[in-house]
């Protein structure tokens, strides 16, 4: 059998991290993990899953390719690895696994030598021989004519994987990485500030990635800003629906509030005092949906907005904890992680955001709270603060491709 003849796996083994599963946090770590692989998975093909010696077996009905590609972005999930599946013979495992290393071989450029190792481990007891007599048993039957692979016990690099079941063994030798994280979910919900930029859908995907489910929220300016702007934002939520079960995203008018400020407030403090009204607003609807932080993209130091002093004013607005993922993120650091996530090429259309609507020509740089504070007692903030919420529009999305 040749690496084009083994068709396609059967099964995808998932690895996923141990540093979480301590004590009672296991059992709901692994039941979240299973739910959303599950709900990722299931737009393509049903199928099974089983949990087995502190690893998970997911065995798919179709498109088991698709499906690990998949699982490479559940987060909680560390390595993947697609497995082909044998009768558990020896003489057929040897024959299977050899396929299975000329395949995987493909991805290693020829010449260098990688130290390598065959790994088997056995679940069936009544299986003729032990794991270490099938290593030696197998090991010699896929070097032979084989180049490019030393024997390293120790260091292997290439590790050919055996597990015998019962029914089936099954055979692998990619492991591709996951995301790493916490399922999502096992941290409970957080509201994002969703705007069209390149940092707000990377902050919401670093929530992720540790436990949080995220829902979303937007500002729009009509008719200052368009409808396109607003579209562009349910793209990235759409975008980011890759990661997670479900999405939610509320667009507020912020029309009349920016209109408030620009007519009433100190001029230099309105990119402030816009963001005090959006913390205001988020943490009413967050406290709605029993979120329990809200997540903004802000990064020290990256705009006027965002020193000390008004990150401080800002935050004072809000009556929950301000996740800040990327507050000492790097600009550059940020965009090549929104462009591993798949949101830098949306991120980066033109559309305007409502906070350049009324630019001021010299924005404070080191806001003061009773400066703020003052301002905002010439405003009804109250009022404005409920006509905002109560022109909510939401949007549900589903995981990407339900
Ligand atoms: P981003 O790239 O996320 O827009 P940014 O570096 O451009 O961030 P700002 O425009 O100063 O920074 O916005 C800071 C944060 O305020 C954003 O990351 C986002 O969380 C929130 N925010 C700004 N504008 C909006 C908006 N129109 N709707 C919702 N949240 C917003
Ligand atoms: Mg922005």
């Amino acid at each position: 059998m040749t690496a084009t003849e083994i068709g396609s796996p059967e099964m995808v083994l998932v690895r996923y991290g141990e540093l979480a599963l301590k004590g009672k946090n296991r059992g709901s770590f692994e039941h979240a993990l299973i739910r959303n692989i599950r709900a990722a998975c299931e737009p393509i093909t049903p199928l099974f899953v089983e949990r087995r010696r502190g690893r998970l077996t997911v065995v798919p009905e179709r498109r088991v390719g698709d499906v690990a590609r998949r699982l490479q972005d559940v987060f909680g999930i560390k390595t993947v690895s697609p497995a082909w599946g044998v009768e558990p013979d020896p003489e057929r495992i040897a024959q299977v696994a050899r396929a299975v290393l000329a395949d995987a071989l493909l991805d290693h450029p020829p010449g260098a030598e990688i130290p390598f190792r065959v790994q088997s481990s056995r679940g069936d007891k009544a299986f003729p021989m032990t794991s270490v007599e099938l290593d030696r048993f197998v090991a010699p039957r896929v070097l032979e004519g084989t180049t490019g692979l030393k024997v390293d016990l120790k260091h292997a690099r290439l590790v050919l994987g055996i597990e015998v079941r019962t029914e089936r063994a099954y055979v692998f030798v990619r492991r591709l990485p996951g995301p790493g994280g916490l399922p999502v979910g096992t941290l409970g919900r957080v509201l994002c500030l969703l705007s069209g930029g390149i940092d707000s859908p990377v902050a919401a995907w670093l929530a992720m990635k540790r436990g949080c489910s995220v829902n979303f929220v937007t500002f729009h300016s009509a008719p200052y800003i368009g409808e396109a702007s607003k579209k562009k934002v349910v793209d990235l939520v759409r975008a980011l629906s890759r990661y997670q079960p479900k999405s939610r995203l509320y667009v507020l008018p912020f029309t009349e509030v920016q209109e408030a400020i620009r007519d009433h407030a100190p001029s230099p403090y309105r990119t402030v005092l816009y963001r005090r009204m959006m913390q205001r607003l988020a943490s009413r609807l967050a406290l709605r949906e029993k979120s329990l932080a809200l997540v903004t993209g802000e990064s020290l130091g990256q705009v006027a907005s965002q020193t000390l002093e008004n990150m401080t004013c800002i935050g004072a607005a809000a009556d929950l904890p301000v996740l800040r993922p990327l507050a000492c993120y790097d600009k550059e650091e940020a965009i090549d992680l929104a462009r591993k996530i798949g949101t830098f090429e949306l991120s980066t259309i033109p559309e305007p955001d409502c906070c350049t609507v009324f630019m001021p020509p010299k924005p404070i740089i080191k806001g003061r709270l009773e400066v703020c504070e003052q301002a905002e007692a010439a405003l009804d903030v109250e009022g404005l603060v409920e006509r905002s919420l109560a022109g909510v529009e939401v949007v549900d999305v589903a995981h990407e491709g339900a």
